[in-house]
């Protein structure tokens, strides 16, 4: 006696721990019993009563109150059953029985169908999550409703060879209990189509440890069909996921099952009974029977498999390409690609990238365009340049031809001696030779002038070298020299008494002297003769080089003394405005600078200033 209400205490210990929420506010909720075949964790069934109280709360619009109890009987079922009735009945007298019964699975229905009238005799009861073959076994009564399945065993079979067509053995685990018999039976009958095709290995007379040792050894082109052993030959029951789990980490082939309750990481996968749509279908017929419709008029055809379900992990794992999977059909736990699981990263890294890619060739175009115009604009200043030369040297004809005429003149003179010398009967070799030599130098002198213009006129290559600034002084001042005779200008000459080194180009800084000693001869042209003096100037201080022109002239307005630097400024009647211009152009191509000034005494002062180069 004190046997049997101990394990009446474990009983209600176990009730109270799955008894259910209240999902009431009323005063009186549908009270619903939920009865699952096996352990509280015994898979498919644990997911179909946790499933269908979900979807009962979620569909029932009255209150309801929902508890659940395991039929979980063990090996010594007869005196067990008797306990757990004994312990029902003590919960529910006949002043409280529950509004409706729910089984799940065949052993909780036929547990039921054995004590219905010790139970709940008028109790409705509603069979969910059973195959429509275990329903043909009871005698169901008006009150009964059923949502039955139907395994369809051919199809998971050849599912398994769709997808892995070279297989050649199917070890099918499962228990050795009448529950897990039926099932081999079943599948033995229903797949003897494949007898030659493929061996089909029952291992259910085999412990469970015996079983993975077996699985861990199949051989090549093997797959696993899993049911889950309810109690194994060595009479062990094997609850939760644990057996799955041990047998997932030691076989040697692919696990495939019948019923999504054990899809989760060890199951290839393919067409399944689907929990949730047991589930969803079995809620929907409670929450009727509830609302007073007759159990027994409400027929619900067998439940089919829906699309079938992949794991992608495990089609990788044994290499089973998607194209080959039956359809429709749905692939799931897809690992995301890198471009997935970065997608905003690398779009936003790409899109930096893009835009820096744009703005650098933006900026080259730019460089590219800026380098042209600079060579452009370097073409035309040297092509003004050289216009003014020319024009410069228009100006210089008188004086070049002034320069040309006097050794011109005197060769003329030595030829007529030499001629009155060939005359007379003696010669006087050393006077012939003397005068010989004479109009050599003359001649040298007239080729010097005309190299000078040549250089002046002629368009050549820019060719920086060291220069000293008093031999291209001196050599621009020879050159002006008639100029300001025939102009009747003094000109003064102050040169530094030391080395002057600069780098340049003598043509170029030749032209920029001429130009400020031109404009200074210029300015001094409406002065009386006597006050007509310009001053040229070279000095050397601390790391520059000086050169400054200064005439007695009238100065320039101070407002117009650095526009007198600016293109086509000229207040001269035929000016071109362009000799200041290009002469600072030229001065800060070499570093310098160039400034006009005004002496207190009246007149201006151009100086230029370069920097010594050694
Ligand atoms: P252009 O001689 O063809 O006029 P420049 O650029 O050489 O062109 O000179 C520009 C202007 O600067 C001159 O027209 C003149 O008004 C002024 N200028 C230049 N040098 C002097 C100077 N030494 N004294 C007074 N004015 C000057």
């Amino acid at each position: 006696m004190s046997e049997v209400n101990s394990a009446l205490r474990l009983l209600i210990v176990v009730g109270i721990l799955f008894s259910a929420s209240v999902n009431a506010v009323s005063a009186n909720p549908k009270r619903i019993v939920l009865l699952q075949s096996n352990g509280p964790n015994f898979k498919p069934w644990s997911e179909y009563a946790k499933a269908f109280r979900q979807e009962l709360e979620r569909q029932s619009f009255l209150p309801i109150a929902v508890q659940s109890f395991p039929i979980s009987i063990g090996s010594d079922s007869e005196r067990a059953e008797r306990q757990l009735v004994a312990y029902l009945n003590e919960l529910f007298p006949d002043n409280a029985l529950p509004d409706l019964i729910v089984t799940f699975g065949a052993p909780a229905a036929a547990f039921v169908q054995r004590n219905r009238a010790e139970l709940f005799p008028a109790t409705p009861l509603l069979l969910a999550a059973i195959d429509q073959r275990r329903v043909r076994d009871l005698s169901l009564t008006e009150n009964d409703a059923v949502v039955p399945v139907w395994i369809d065993i051919p199809a998971l079979f050849e599912n398994i060879l769709q997808i892995l067509p070279q297989t050649k053995t199917i070890a099918v685990v499962t228990g050795n209990s009448p529950n897990d018999k039926f099932w081999v039976e079943e599948i033995k009958s229903r797949l003897e189509s494949l007898s030659g095709r493929v061996e089909l290995r029952f291992l259910n007379e085999l412990s469970f440890e015996e079983v993975l040792k077996q699985t861990a050894n199949l051989p090549k082109n093997s797959a696993i069909f899993w049911v889950q052993p309810q109690v194994d030959a060595s009479g062990a029951t094997h609850e939760g996921e644990s057996a799955l789990r041990r047998l997932y980490a030691t076989a040697n082939a692919p696990i495939f099952s019948h019923d999504d309750a054990f899809f989760n990481g060890e199951i290839v996968g393919g067409p399944m009974t689907s929990v949730t749509q047991g589930s969803r279908v079995g809620a929907a017929v409670a929450v009727r029977i509830l609302a007073g419709e007759k159990p027994g008029q409400i027929a619900t055809p067998a439940l089919q498999y829906g699309p079938a379900k992949f794991d992608w992990r495990e089609l990788k794992r044994w290499n089973i390409s998607e194209s080959l999977l039956p359809k429709p059909n749905e692939v799931l736990f897809r690992r995301p690609s890198a471009w997935e699981v970065y997608r905003w990263q690398v779009l936003a890294v790409s899109a930096a990238i893009l835009i820096q890619a744009a703005l650098i060739i933006g900026l080259l175009y730019e460089r590219r365009r800026r380098l042209l115009a600079e060579v452009e604009s370097r073409q035309r200043m040297a092509e003004l340049a050289h216009i003014n030369r020319y024009s410069m040297a228009g100006e210089l004809t008188a004086s070049i031809a002034h320069e040309l005429n006097q050794p011109l003149g005197a060769i003329l003179v030595n030829a007529e001696t030499l001629e009155e010398m060939l005359r007379a009967p003696t010669l006087d070799v050393a006077e012939l030779r003397e005068i010989t030599s004479e109009i050599r130098r003359d001649d040298q002198r007239a080729g010097r002038v005309i190299e000078h213009i040549r250089s002046l006129v002629k368009k050549v290559p820019i060719e920086v070298k060291q220069l000293d600034l008093n031999d291209v002084a001196r050599d621009t001042l020879a050159f002006i020299s008639s100029l300001a005779i025939a102009r009747q200008v003094q000109v003064r000459h102050v040169l530094a008494q030391v080395p002057l080194p600069i780098m340049g180009d003598s043509t170029q800084l030749q032209q920029v002297l001429l130009n400020l000693i031109v404009n200074a001869l210029d300015a001094t042209a409406d002065k009386p003769i006597s006050e007509r003096v310009i001053i040229v100037r070279t000095e050397r201080s601390e790391g520059w080089i000086e050169f400054s022109t200064s005439d007695s002239g009238p100065g320039i307005p101070p407002d117009k003394l650095k526009e007198v630097f600016e293109p086509f400024f000229s207040t001269k009647p035929s000016g071109m405005g362009m000799g200041l211009s290009i002469a600072r152009t030229i001065v800060e191509s070499h570093g310098g600078t160039i400034v006009a000034q005004n002496q207190t005494r009246g007149g201006a002062t151009i100086s230029i200033k370069l920097p010594v180069k050694l």
